[in-house]
Protein backbone atom coordinates (compact mmCIF):
# COMPACT_ATOMS: atom_id res chain seq x y z
CA UNK A 1 0.00 0.00 0.00
CA UNK A 2 1.25 3.20 -0.42
CA UNK A 3 1.31 6.07 2.25
CA UNK A 4 -0.75 8.20 0.24
CA UNK A 5 -3.40 5.65 0.31
CA UNK A 6 -2.54 4.58 3.57
CA UNK A 7 -3.81 7.95 4.51
CA UNK A 8 -6.76 8.13 2.77
CA UNK A 9 -7.89 4.94 4.45
CA UNK A 10 -6.75 6.39 7.78
CA UNK A 11 -8.98 9.56 6.97
CA UNK A 12 -12.23 6.68 6.24
CA UNK A 13 -11.63 5.35 9.51
CA UNK A 14 -12.29 8.26 11.35
CA UNK A 15 -14.89 9.05 9.12
CA UNK A 16 -18.19 7.54 9.29
CA UNK A 17 -19.67 7.85 12.76
CA UNK A 18 -18.97 11.53 13.44
CA UNK A 19 -21.51 12.98 10.81
CA UNK A 20 -24.49 11.21 12.33
CA UNK A 21 -26.90 8.88 10.75
CA UNK A 22 -29.02 11.04 8.08
CA UNK A 23 -26.88 10.15 4.54
CA UNK A 24 -25.76 7.58 2.67
CA UNK A 25 -23.15 4.74 2.95
CA UNK A 26 -21.22 6.57 -0.06
CA UNK A 27 -21.40 9.93 1.45
CA UNK A 28 -20.48 8.19 5.02
CA UNK A 29 -17.60 7.06 3.74
CA UNK A 30 -16.80 10.02 1.92
CA UNK A 31 -16.96 12.33 5.10
CA UNK A 32 -17.49 10.35 8.13
CA UNK A 33 -15.72 8.62 10.70
CA UNK A 34 -16.58 4.98 12.43
CA UNK A 35 -13.80 5.08 15.13
CA UNK A 36 -12.58 1.45 15.27
CA UNK A 37 -9.50 -0.28 16.41
CA UNK A 38 -9.14 -2.06 13.44
CA UNK A 39 -9.18 -0.42 9.61
CA UNK A 40 -11.11 0.00 7.00
CA UNK A 41 -9.60 -0.42 3.64
CA UNK A 42 -10.94 1.35 -0.14
CA UNK A 43 -7.76 -0.20 -1.63
CA UNK A 44 -8.63 -1.61 -4.71
CA UNK A 45 -6.89 -4.98 -4.20
CA UNK A 46 -8.79 -5.21 -1.33
CA UNK A 47 -12.00 -4.56 -2.80
CA UNK A 48 -11.24 -7.50 -5.67
CA UNK A 49 -10.30 -9.67 -2.91
CA UNK A 50 -13.81 -9.83 -1.63
CA UNK A 51 -15.75 -9.42 -4.39
CA UNK A 52 -15.23 -12.75 -5.70
CA UNK A 53 -15.80 -16.45 -3.63
CA UNK A 54 -14.72 -20.25 -4.37
CA UNK A 55 -17.71 -20.55 -7.19
CA UNK A 56 -16.60 -17.82 -9.21
CA UNK A 57 -20.08 -18.43 -11.19
CA UNK A 58 -21.14 -14.73 -10.71
CA UNK A 59 -19.11 -11.46 -12.02
CA UNK A 60 -17.51 -9.56 -9.01
CA UNK A 61 -19.01 -7.10 -7.51
CA UNK A 62 -17.24 -4.42 -5.10
CA UNK A 63 -18.31 -3.33 -2.10
CA UNK A 64 -17.62 0.42 -0.51
CA UNK A 65 -14.90 -0.33 1.35
CA UNK A 66 -13.94 -3.55 3.31
CA UNK A 67 -13.58 -3.28 7.44
CA UNK A 68 -10.76 -5.24 8.94
CA UNK A 69 -12.24 -5.82 12.81
CA UNK A 70 -10.27 -6.50 15.52
CA UNK A 71 -12.86 -6.89 18.00
CA UNK A 72 -16.74 -7.70 18.15
CA UNK A 73 -17.07 -4.22 19.22
CA UNK A 74 -15.37 -3.01 16.06
CA UNK A 75 -18.16 -4.91 14.04
CA UNK A 76 -20.71 -3.25 16.30
CA UNK A 77 -20.17 0.09 15.90
CA UNK A 78 -20.48 -0.81 12.02
CA UNK A 79 -23.54 -2.51 12.08
CA UNK A 80 -24.91 0.26 14.10
CA UNK A 81 -24.29 2.91 12.07
CA UNK A 82 -25.39 0.91 8.77
CA UNK A 83 -28.55 0.25 10.92
CA UNK A 84 -29.06 3.80 12.00
CA UNK A 85 -28.54 5.53 8.08
CA UNK A 86 -30.93 6.48 6.32
CA UNK A 87 -30.33 3.93 3.89
CA UNK A 88 -29.18 1.47 6.13
CA UNK A 89 -26.45 -0.32 3.95
CA UNK A 90 -25.93 -3.82 3.96
CA UNK A 91 -23.22 -5.46 6.13
CA UNK A 92 -21.88 -9.30 4.76
CA UNK A 93 -19.66 -10.92 7.15
CA UNK A 94 -17.29 -13.20 5.10
CA UNK A 95 -15.70 -16.05 6.39
CA UNK A 96 -12.91 -17.43 3.78
CA UNK A 97 -15.18 -16.42 1.10
CA UNK A 98 -15.60 -20.36 0.64
CA UNK A 99 -19.44 -20.11 -0.46
CA UNK A 100 -20.59 -20.54 -4.40
CA UNK A 101 -23.29 -17.89 -5.42
CA UNK A 102 -21.82 -14.73 -3.84
CA UNK A 103 -23.49 -15.60 -0.46
CA UNK A 104 -20.89 -13.36 1.60
CA UNK A 105 -21.32 -10.43 -0.28
CA UNK A 106 -21.99 -7.16 0.64
CA UNK A 107 -23.45 -5.55 -3.09
CA UNK A 108 -22.18 -2.61 -4.31
CA UNK A 109 -23.54 -0.30 -1.66
CA UNK A 110 -21.86 -2.60 1.60
CA UNK A 111 -19.36 -2.79 3.99
CA UNK A 112 -17.96 -6.18 3.66
CA UNK A 113 -16.20 -7.23 7.05
CA UNK A 114 -13.37 -9.94 6.68
CA UNK A 115 -13.70 -12.11 9.75
CA UNK A 116 -10.49 -14.05 8.81
CA UNK A 117 -8.04 -11.74 6.50
CA UNK A 118 -5.75 -9.70 8.38
CA UNK A 119 -7.38 -9.70 11.72
CA UNK A 120 -5.12 -7.60 13.89
CA UNK A 121 -5.78 -7.86 17.56
CA UNK A 122 -8.62 -10.47 17.34
CA UNK A 123 -8.73 -13.01 20.69
CA UNK A 124 -6.43 -16.17 20.16
CA UNK A 125 -8.49 -19.10 21.03
CA UNK A 126 -8.66 -19.78 24.59
CA UNK A 127 -8.84 -23.33 25.51
CA UNK A 128 -10.06 -24.06 28.77
CA UNK A 129 -9.15 -28.16 29.08
CA UNK A 130 -10.84 -28.28 32.50
CA UNK A 131 -13.89 -27.38 31.06
CA UNK A 132 -13.62 -29.19 27.73
CA UNK A 133 -14.58 -26.24 25.51
CA UNK A 134 -12.68 -23.48 23.42
CA UNK A 135 -13.66 -19.85 22.66
CA UNK A 136 -12.71 -18.91 18.99
CA UNK A 137 -13.13 -16.04 17.83
CA UNK A 138 -15.88 -16.06 14.62
CA UNK A 139 -13.39 -15.68 11.67
CA UNK A 140 -10.70 -18.18 12.76
CA UNK A 141 -10.09 -20.72 10.87
CA UNK A 142 -10.89 -24.34 11.67
CA UNK A 143 -6.84 -25.78 11.30
CA UNK A 144 -6.10 -22.96 13.53
CA UNK A 145 -8.40 -24.07 15.86
CA UNK A 146 -7.02 -27.37 15.76
CA UNK A 147 -3.34 -26.36 16.07
CA UNK A 148 -4.44 -24.34 19.18
CA UNK A 149 -6.39 -27.49 21.16
CA UNK A 150 -4.19 -30.16 19.65
CA UNK A 151 -1.50 -28.35 22.43
CA UNK A 152 -3.97 -29.70 25.19
CA UNK A 153 -4.37 -32.86 23.61
CA UNK A 154 -7.55 -31.96 22.58
CA UNK A 155 -10.06 -31.54 19.87
CA UNK A 156 -13.02 -30.78 18.63
CA UNK A 157 -15.56 -33.78 17.42
CA UNK A 158 -17.27 -32.57 14.76
CA UNK A 159 -15.22 -31.50 11.18
CA UNK A 160 -15.75 -30.65 7.92
CA UNK A 161 -13.59 -32.42 5.51
CA UNK A 162 -12.02 -29.06 4.60
CA UNK A 163 -10.50 -27.08 7.91
CA UNK A 164 -9.45 -23.77 5.90
CA UNK A 165 -13.08 -22.55 6.68
CA UNK A 166 -14.04 -20.12 9.18
CA UNK A 167 -15.71 -20.89 12.21
CA UNK A 168 -18.53 -18.46 11.45
CA UNK A 169 -18.56 -19.66 8.08
CA UNK A 170 -19.32 -23.19 8.74
CA UNK A 171 -22.00 -22.42 11.90
CA UNK A 172 -24.01 -20.29 9.82
CA UNK A 173 -24.61 -23.22 7.70
CA UNK A 174 -24.45 -26.70 9.98
CA UNK A 175 -20.69 -27.91 9.31
CA UNK A 176 -20.89 -31.90 8.34
CA UNK A 177 -18.06 -34.53 7.69
CA UNK A 178 -18.11 -37.99 8.45
CA UNK A 179 -18.54 -37.79 12.29
CA UNK A 180 -21.74 -36.06 12.01
CA UNK A 181 -23.63 -39.47 11.91
CA UNK A 182 -22.63 -39.67 15.73
CA UNK A 183 -21.12 -36.40 16.79
CA UNK A 184 -24.30 -34.27 14.96
CA UNK A 185 -23.00 -31.44 12.64
CA UNK A 186 -20.79 -28.56 14.12
CA UNK A 187 -23.35 -26.73 15.30
CA UNK A 188 -24.45 -29.50 17.54
CA UNK A 189 -21.52 -28.90 19.46
CA UNK A 190 -21.19 -25.07 20.14
CA UNK A 191 -22.18 -23.99 23.71
CA UNK A 192 -22.00 -20.59 23.63
CA UNK A 193 -22.01 -17.69 21.13
CA UNK A 194 -21.19 -13.04 21.28
CA UNK A 195 -22.82 -12.09 18.03
CA UNK A 196 -23.37 -8.58 16.19
CA UNK A 197 -27.13 -8.48 15.72
CA UNK A 198 -28.46 -6.23 12.61
CA UNK A 199 -29.26 -3.66 15.14
CA UNK A 200 -25.54 -3.33 16.21
CA UNK A 201 -26.04 -4.87 20.01
CA UNK A 202 -23.17 -7.40 21.04
CA UNK A 203 -25.28 -10.45 22.39
CA UNK A 204 -24.25 -13.43 24.44
CA UNK A 205 -26.62 -16.36 23.73
CA UNK A 206 -26.94 -19.94 24.51
CA UNK A 207 -29.20 -23.13 25.50
CA UNK A 208 -29.62 -20.98 28.96
CA UNK A 209 -29.74 -17.25 27.89
CA UNK A 210 -31.25 -15.69 24.73
CA UNK A 211 -32.06 -19.24 23.56
CA UNK A 212 -33.98 -18.32 20.25
CA UNK A 213 -31.32 -16.24 18.77
CA UNK A 214 -28.76 -18.86 20.00
CA UNK A 215 -30.67 -21.28 17.82
CA UNK A 216 -31.33 -19.02 14.91
CA UNK A 217 -28.06 -18.21 14.51
CA UNK A 218 -26.88 -21.71 14.44
CA UNK A 219 -27.52 -22.79 10.60
CA UNK A 220 -29.10 -19.59 10.17
CA UNK A 221 -27.10 -18.39 7.12
CA UNK A 222 -25.73 -15.26 9.02
CA UNK A 223 -29.50 -13.29 8.77
CA UNK A 224 -29.95 -12.51 12.43
CA UNK A 225 -26.08 -11.30 13.20
CA UNK A 226 -22.55 -12.34 12.81
CA UNK A 227 -20.58 -14.49 15.66
CA UNK A 228 -18.03 -13.10 16.98
CA UNK A 229 -17.24 -15.95 19.29
CA UNK A 230 -17.90 -19.30 19.06
CA UNK A 231 -17.74 -22.11 22.39
CA UNK A 232 -17.03 -25.08 20.81
CA UNK A 233 -16.71 -28.72 22.83
CA UNK A 234 -13.36 -30.39 22.62
CA UNK A 235 -12.84 -34.27 23.23
CA UNK A 236 -8.90 -35.65 24.24
CA UNK A 237 -7.72 -35.73 20.48
CA UNK A 238 -6.77 -39.08 19.13
CA UNK A 239 -3.36 -39.34 17.92
CA UNK A 240 -3.48 -41.74 14.87
CA UNK A 241 -6.52 -42.40 12.24
CA UNK A 242 -6.69 -45.80 10.26
CA UNK A 243 -8.30 -44.76 7.05
CA UNK A 244 -10.01 -47.58 5.48
CA UNK A 245 -11.80 -47.91 1.39
CA UNK A 246 -13.64 -50.05 0.56
CA UNK A 247 -15.84 -51.03 -2.89
CA UNK A 248 -19.05 -52.00 -3.70
CA UNK A 249 -20.79 -52.35 -7.40
CA UNK A 250 -24.53 -52.86 -5.78
CA UNK A 251 -26.03 -49.29 -4.53
CA UNK A 252 -28.13 -51.29 -1.94
CA UNK A 253 -25.84 -52.90 -0.36
CA UNK A 254 -23.47 -50.02 -0.21
CA UNK A 255 -26.26 -47.86 1.33
CA UNK A 256 -27.39 -50.84 3.79
CA UNK A 257 -23.70 -51.02 5.08
CA UNK A 258 -23.59 -47.26 5.35
CA UNK A 259 -27.22 -46.89 6.97
CA UNK A 260 -25.33 -50.12 9.81
CA UNK A 261 -22.36 -48.28 10.39
CA UNK A 262 -24.00 -45.19 11.61
CA UNK A 263 -26.73 -47.06 13.93
CA UNK A 264 -23.74 -47.28 15.52
CA UNK A 265 -23.46 -45.60 19.04
CA UNK A 266 -21.04 -48.16 21.20
CA UNK A 267 -17.78 -47.97 22.24
CA UNK A 268 -17.38 -50.10 18.94
CA UNK A 269 -17.82 -48.61 15.93
CA UNK A 270 -15.94 -46.80 13.02
CA UNK A 271 -15.62 -42.38 14.09
CA UNK A 272 -16.12 -41.41 10.69
CA UNK A 273 -18.31 -42.52 7.86
CA UNK A 274 -18.36 -41.17 4.11
CA UNK A 275 -18.46 -42.73 0.94
CA UNK A 276 -17.93 -41.20 -3.26
CA UNK A 277 -19.58 -42.41 -6.02
CA UNK A 278 -17.32 -43.64 -8.96
CA UNK A 279 -18.90 -43.06 -12.56
CA UNK A 280 -15.42 -42.98 -14.59
CA UNK A 281 -11.98 -44.25 -14.01
CA UNK A 282 -10.39 -40.78 -13.82
CA UNK A 283 -12.20 -40.27 -10.98
CA UNK A 284 -10.85 -42.65 -8.51
CA UNK A 285 -6.90 -41.30 -8.92
CA UNK A 286 -8.63 -37.56 -8.55
CA UNK A 287 -7.99 -35.08 -6.13
CA UNK A 288 -9.96 -36.58 -3.58
CA UNK A 289 -9.00 -39.96 -3.99
CA UNK A 290 -4.71 -39.37 -3.76
CA UNK A 291 -5.62 -42.13 -1.16
CA UNK A 292 -5.07 -44.73 -4.08
CA UNK A 293 -1.82 -43.14 -5.56
CA UNK A 294 0.78 -43.11 -6.03
CA UNK A 295 1.69 -46.48 -4.07
CA UNK A 296 -2.18 -47.81 -4.54
CA UNK A 297 -3.24 -46.65 -7.62
CA UNK A 298 -6.33 -48.43 -8.76
CA UNK A 299 -7.70 -50.30 -12.02
CA UNK A 300 -11.41 -49.91 -11.72
CA UNK A 301 -11.72 -52.56 -14.63
CA UNK A 302 -9.52 -55.10 -11.38
CA UNK A 303 -12.47 -54.63 -9.54
CA UNK A 304 -14.97 -55.98 -11.89
CA UNK A 305 -17.42 -53.17 -12.20
CA UNK A 306 -18.36 -54.23 -15.81
CA UNK A 307 -18.30 -50.25 -16.55
CA UNK A 308 -20.75 -49.32 -14.82
CA UNK A 309 -21.33 -47.50 -11.20
CA UNK A 310 -18.98 -48.22 -8.28
CA UNK A 311 -19.61 -47.35 -4.77
CA UNK A 312 -16.56 -46.37 -2.22
CA UNK A 313 -17.16 -46.41 1.56
CA UNK A 314 -14.61 -44.73 3.16
CA UNK A 315 -13.86 -44.95 7.04
CA UNK A 316 -11.90 -44.73 10.21
CA UNK A 317 -10.79 -45.61 13.18
CA UNK A 318 -9.30 -43.14 15.47
CA UNK A 319 -6.85 -44.59 18.21
CA UNK A 320 -4.20 -43.51 20.51
CA UNK A 321 -0.36 -44.83 19.84
CA UNK A 322 -0.54 -47.37 23.30
CA UNK A 323 -4.26 -48.92 21.42
CA UNK A 324 -2.31 -49.90 18.32
CA UNK A 325 -2.46 -53.40 19.18
CA UNK A 326 -6.21 -53.42 19.57
CA UNK A 327 -7.10 -51.49 16.42
CA UNK A 328 -6.44 -54.07 14.12
CA UNK A 329 -8.78 -56.12 15.94
CA UNK A 330 -11.57 -53.52 16.62
CA UNK A 331 -11.23 -53.08 12.33
CA UNK A 332 -11.03 -56.80 11.98
CA UNK A 333 -14.43 -57.19 13.99
CA UNK A 334 -16.25 -54.09 12.08
CA UNK A 335 -15.16 -55.32 8.62
CA UNK A 336 -16.81 -58.89 9.21
CA UNK A 337 -20.33 -57.19 8.94
CA UNK A 338 -19.90 -55.99 5.67
CA UNK A 339 -20.42 -56.92 2.62
CA UNK A 340 -18.24 -55.01 0.03
CA UNK A 341 -15.96 -56.48 -2.77
CA UNK A 342 -13.31 -58.35 -1.00
CA UNK A 343 -10.82 -57.91 -3.18
CA UNK A 344 -11.23 -54.41 -2.88
CA UNK A 345 -9.59 -53.14 0.52
CA UNK A 346 -7.20 -50.09 0.45
CA UNK A 347 -5.68 -49.12 4.01
CA UNK A 348 -3.80 -46.58 5.10
CA UNK A 349 -2.79 -44.71 8.18
CA UNK A 350 -1.70 -41.74 9.58
CA UNK A 351 -1.57 -39.09 12.12
CA UNK A 352 -4.97 -37.42 13.04
CA UNK A 353 -4.26 -33.98 12.35
CA UNK A 354 -3.10 -35.72 8.56
CA UNK A 355 -6.30 -37.03 8.15
CA UNK A 356 -8.36 -34.25 9.47
CA UNK A 357 -6.32 -31.70 7.13
CA UNK A 358 -5.93 -34.24 4.02
CA UNK A 359 -7.92 -31.56 1.57
CA UNK A 360 -5.31 -29.42 2.22
CA UNK A 361 -2.67 -31.05 0.07
CA UNK A 362 -5.68 -32.14 -2.43
CA UNK A 363 -5.63 -28.17 -2.57
CA UNK A 364 -1.60 -27.28 -2.85
CA UNK A 365 -1.69 -30.04 -5.81
CA UNK A 366 -4.71 -28.53 -8.10
CA UNK A 367 -3.31 -24.55 -7.14
CA UNK A 368 0.64 -25.96 -8.27
CA UNK A 369 -1.75 -27.00 -11.69
CA UNK A 370 -3.94 -23.62 -11.60
CA UNK A 371 -7.08 -26.06 -11.07
CA UNK A 372 -7.75 -24.43 -7.85
CA UNK A 373 -9.16 -21.21 -8.89
CA UNK A 374 -11.77 -21.74 -11.47
CA UNK A 375 -15.89 -22.31 -11.68
CA UNK A 376 -17.23 -24.54 -9.06
CA UNK A 377 -20.85 -25.19 -9.92
CA UNK A 378 -21.49 -27.43 -7.09
CA UNK A 379 -24.49 -28.97 -6.11
CA UNK A 380 -25.12 -30.18 -2.34
CA UNK A 381 -28.19 -31.74 -1.65
CA UNK A 382 -30.01 -33.89 1.40
CA UNK A 383 -31.76 -36.68 0.03
CA UNK A 384 -34.05 -38.94 2.39
CA UNK A 385 -33.07 -42.19 2.80
CA UNK A 386 -36.70 -43.55 1.56
CA UNK A 387 -35.57 -42.35 -1.90
CA UNK A 388 -31.61 -42.36 -1.72
CA UNK A 389 -31.93 -45.48 -4.43
CA UNK A 390 -34.78 -43.50 -6.56
CA UNK A 391 -32.04 -40.88 -6.79
CA UNK A 392 -29.13 -43.75 -7.75
CA UNK A 393 -31.46 -44.37 -10.82
CA UNK A 394 -31.98 -41.20 -12.04
CA UNK A 395 -28.73 -39.32 -11.10
CA UNK A 396 -25.50 -41.88 -10.82
CA UNK A 397 -26.39 -43.67 -12.85
CA UNK A 398 -29.09 -41.70 -15.37
CA UNK A 399 -28.42 -37.63 -15.97
CA UNK A 400 -24.48 -38.04 -15.01
CA UNK A 401 -23.51 -39.76 -17.58
CA UNK A 402 -20.25 -41.64 -17.31
CA UNK A 403 -17.96 -38.07 -16.83
CA UNK A 404 -18.03 -35.82 -13.42
CA UNK A 405 -15.79 -33.79 -13.48
CA UNK A 406 -15.18 -33.62 -9.92
CA UNK A 407 -16.02 -35.58 -6.76
CA UNK A 408 -19.22 -36.69 -5.54
CA UNK A 409 -19.70 -37.84 -2.01
CA UNK A 410 -22.53 -39.75 -0.65
CA UNK A 411 -22.92 -40.55 3.61
CA UNK A 412 -26.07 -41.01 5.82
CA UNK A 413 -26.49 -39.17 8.88
CA UNK A 414 -28.82 -39.09 11.67
CA UNK A 415 -31.43 -36.49 12.13
CA UNK A 416 -31.60 -37.08 15.84
CA UNK A 417 -27.92 -35.77 16.30
CA UNK A 418 -29.83 -32.07 14.95
CA UNK A 419 -31.62 -29.86 16.89
CA UNK A 420 -34.70 -28.70 15.37
CA UNK A 421 -34.64 -25.64 17.15
CA UNK A 422 -31.46 -24.84 14.46
CA UNK A 423 -32.52 -22.92 11.57
CA UNK A 424 -30.78 -25.71 10.10
CA UNK A 425 -33.08 -27.30 7.08
CA UNK A 426 -32.98 -31.24 6.98
CA UNK A 427 -35.31 -33.50 4.99
CA UNK A 428 -38.12 -34.62 7.30
CA UNK A 429 -37.20 -38.49 7.55
CA UNK A 430 -34.63 -40.43 10.76
CA UNK A 431 -31.94 -41.24 8.26
CA UNK A 432 -30.87 -38.71 5.36
CA UNK A 433 -28.12 -38.75 2.74
CA UNK A 434 -25.71 -36.26 1.79
CA UNK A 435 -24.99 -36.02 -1.73
CA UNK A 436 -22.13 -33.45 -2.78
CA UNK A 437 -21.47 -32.84 -6.62
CA UNK A 438 -18.36 -31.21 -5.80
CA UNK A 439 -17.65 -30.08 -9.67
CA UNK A 440 -14.99 -27.87 -11.31
CA UNK A 441 -15.42 -26.16 -14.55
CA UNK A 442 -12.88 -25.56 -17.06
CA UNK A 443 -12.45 -23.09 -20.06
CA UNK A 444 -10.59 -25.23 -22.26
CA UNK A 445 -11.76 -28.74 -21.28
CA UNK A 446 -14.25 -31.19 -23.10
CA UNK A 447 -17.89 -30.56 -23.19
CA UNK A 448 -18.90 -32.41 -20.20
CA UNK A 449 -16.08 -29.87 -18.31
CA UNK A 450 -17.65 -26.71 -19.52
CA UNK A 451 -19.45 -24.30 -16.79
CA UNK A 452 -22.70 -24.22 -18.89
CA UNK A 453 -23.02 -28.09 -19.14
CA UNK A 454 -22.04 -28.71 -15.76
CA UNK A 455 -24.85 -26.13 -14.52
CA UNK A 456 -27.37 -27.54 -16.86
CA UNK A 457 -26.67 -30.72 -15.26
CA UNK A 458 -27.27 -29.54 -11.86
CA UNK A 459 -30.87 -27.69 -12.95
CA UNK A 460 -31.90 -31.22 -14.35
CA UNK A 461 -31.15 -32.93 -11.09
CA UNK A 462 -32.85 -30.17 -9.37
CA UNK A 463 -35.84 -30.89 -11.52
CA UNK A 464 -36.03 -34.71 -11.17
CA UNK A 465 -36.43 -34.16 -7.94
CA UNK A 466 -38.97 -32.34 -8.40
CA UNK A 467 -40.67 -34.56 -10.81
CA UNK A 468 -40.18 -37.70 -8.75
CA UNK A 469 -41.32 -35.96 -5.46
CA UNK A 470 -38.15 -36.76 -3.86
CA UNK A 471 -38.50 -34.06 -1.49
CA UNK A 472 -34.53 -32.77 -1.19
CA UNK A 473 -33.21 -30.18 0.72
CA UNK A 474 -30.08 -28.00 0.08
CA UNK A 475 -27.25 -28.03 1.95
CA UNK A 476 -25.63 -24.37 1.71
CA UNK A 477 -28.63 -23.70 -0.10
CA UNK A 478 -29.21 -21.00 -2.94
CA UNK A 479 -32.42 -19.94 -4.24
CA UNK A 480 -33.65 -17.22 -6.85
CA UNK A 481 -37.36 -16.70 -5.56
CA UNK A 482 -39.23 -15.93 -2.14
CA UNK A 483 -41.32 -19.00 -2.51
CA UNK A 484 -37.83 -21.60 -3.18
CA UNK A 485 -37.06 -20.04 0.12
CA UNK A 486 -40.10 -20.25 2.03
CA UNK A 487 -40.21 -24.27 0.44
CA UNK A 488 -36.57 -24.71 1.73
CA UNK A 489 -37.35 -23.47 5.20
CA UNK A 490 -40.84 -25.20 5.39
CA UNK A 491 -42.57 -25.07 8.66
CA UNK A 492 -39.30 -23.19 10.07
CA UNK A 493 -39.97 -20.21 8.12
CA UNK A 494 -42.70 -18.47 10.06
CA UNK A 495 -39.71 -18.47 12.72
CA UNK A 496 -37.13 -17.29 10.35
CA UNK A 497 -39.13 -14.66 9.43
CA UNK A 498 -39.65 -13.58 12.76
CA UNK A 499 -36.15 -13.50 14.16
CA UNK A 500 -35.74 -11.46 11.22
CA UNK A 501 -38.08 -8.97 12.25
CA UNK A 502 -36.59 -9.21 15.63
CA UNK A 503 -33.03 -8.95 15.58
CA UNK A 504 -32.26 -7.53 11.81
CA UNK A 505 -35.35 -5.31 11.35
CA UNK A 506 -33.74 -3.62 8.54
CA UNK A 507 -32.07 -6.40 6.50
CA UNK A 508 -28.82 -5.28 6.72
CA UNK A 509 -26.92 -8.37 7.31
CA UNK A 510 -25.40 -10.94 4.92
CA UNK A 511 -27.51 -9.93 1.55
CA UNK A 512 -25.12 -11.68 -0.46
CA UNK A 513 -27.58 -14.89 0.66
CA UNK A 514 -30.69 -13.07 -1.09
CA UNK A 515 -33.29 -14.13 1.49
CA UNK A 516 -35.16 -11.06 2.14
CA UNK A 517 -35.21 -7.78 0.23
CA UNK A 518 -34.94 -4.72 1.82
CA UNK A 519 -37.27 -2.15 -0.33
CA UNK A 520 -34.56 0.33 0.18
CA UNK A 521 -31.25 -1.29 -1.30
CA UNK A 522 -31.65 -1.99 -4.33
CA UNK A 523 -28.44 -4.07 -4.57
CA UNK A 524 -29.34 -7.36 -5.99
CA UNK A 525 -31.77 -8.10 -9.37
CA UNK A 526 -35.40 -8.18 -7.55
CA UNK A 527 -36.96 -11.82 -6.90
CA UNK A 528 -39.58 -12.72 -9.25
CA UNK A 529 -42.63 -10.58 -9.51
CA UNK A 530 -45.11 -12.80 -7.34
CA UNK A 531 -42.47 -12.87 -4.86
CA UNK A 532 -41.40 -8.96 -4.62
CA UNK A 533 -45.47 -8.58 -4.31
CA UNK A 534 -45.30 -10.33 -1.29
CA UNK A 535 -42.45 -8.07 0.61
P1 LIG B 1 -18.07 -17.55 3.71
O1 LIG B 1 -18.26 -18.24 2.43
O2 LIG B 1 -17.15 -16.41 3.73
O3 LIG B 1 -19.48 -17.11 4.30
C1 LIG B 1 -20.60 -17.95 4.20
C2 LIG B 1 -21.85 -17.26 4.74
O4 LIG B 1 -21.74 -17.13 6.15
C3 LIG B 1 -22.06 -15.86 4.20
O5 LIG B 1 -23.43 -15.60 4.09
C4 LIG B 1 -21.44 -14.98 5.26
O6 LIG B 1 -22.00 -13.69 5.28
C5 LIG B 1 -21.76 -15.76 6.52
N1 LIG B 1 -20.74 -15.60 7.54
C6 LIG B 1 -19.41 -15.73 7.43
N2 LIG B 1 -18.83 -15.52 8.62
C7 LIG B 1 -19.82 -15.26 9.49
C8 LIG B 1 -19.86 -14.94 10.87
N3 LIG B 1 -18.76 -14.85 11.60
N4 LIG B 1 -21.06 -14.72 11.43
C9 LIG B 1 -22.21 -14.80 10.73
N5 LIG B 1 -22.21 -15.08 9.41
C10 LIG B 1 -21.04 -15.30 8.81
N6 LIG B 1 -19.00 -27.54 4.31
C11 LIG B 1 -19.30 -28.56 5.13
O7 LIG B 1 -20.24 -28.47 5.92
N7 LIG B 1 -18.57 -29.71 5.10
C12 LIG B 1 -17.48 -29.87 4.29
O8 LIG B 1 -16.85 -30.91 4.32
C13 LIG B 1 -17.13 -28.79 3.45
N8 LIG B 1 -16.05 -28.87 2.65
C14 LIG B 1 -15.71 -27.82 1.85
C15 LIG B 1 -14.58 -27.92 1.06
C16 LIG B 1 -14.20 -26.87 0.25
C17 LIG B 1 -12.97 -26.99 -0.61
C18 LIG B 1 -15.02 -25.71 0.19
C19 LIG B 1 -14.66 -24.58 -0.71
C20 LIG B 1 -16.16 -25.59 0.97
C21 LIG B 1 -16.51 -26.65 1.82
N9 LIG B 1 -17.64 -26.59 2.64
C22 LIG B 1 -17.94 -27.63 3.46
C23 LIG B 1 -18.57 -25.46 2.55
C24 LIG B 1 -18.35 -24.42 3.65
O9 LIG B 1 -18.92 -24.86 4.86
C25 LIG B 1 -19.04 -23.12 3.20
O10 LIG B 1 -18.35 -22.62 2.12
C26 LIG B 1 -19.16 -22.10 4.31
O11 LIG B 1 -19.76 -20.97 3.72
C27 LIG B 1 -17.89 -21.73 5.03
O12 LIG B 1 -17.00 -21.00 4.28
P2 LIG B 1 -16.37 -19.61 4.78
O13 LIG B 1 -15.90 -19.73 6.19
O14 LIG B 1 -15.40 -19.25 3.74
O15 LIG B 1 -17.63 -18.64 4.80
Amino acid sequence: MTSSFLLMTFAICKLIIAVGLNVGPSELLRIGAIDVDGHFTVHPSALASVSSDFGMLRSPEEPLAVLHPSSAEDVARLVRTAYGSATAFPVSARGHGHSINGQAAAGRNGVVVEMNHGVTGTPEPLVRPDEMYVDVWGGELWVDVLKKTLEYGLAPKSWTDYLYLTVGGTLSNAGISGQAFHHGPQISNVLELDVVTGKGEVMRCSEEENTRLFHGVLGGLGQFGIITRARITLEPAPQRVRWIRVLYSSFRVFTEDQEYLISMHGQLKFDYVEGFVIVDEGLVNNWRSSFFSPRNPVKISSVSSNGSVLYCLEITKNYHDSDSETVDQEVEILMKKLNFIPTSVFTTDLQYVDFLDRVHKAELKLRSKNLWEVPHPWLNLFVPKSRISDFDKGVFKGILGNKTSGPILIYPMNKDKWDERSSAVTPDEEVFYLVALLRSALKDGEETQKLEYLKDQNRRILEFCEQAKINVKQYLPHHATQEEWEAHFGDKWDRFRSLKAEFDPRHILATGQRIFQNPSLSLFPPLSSSSAASW
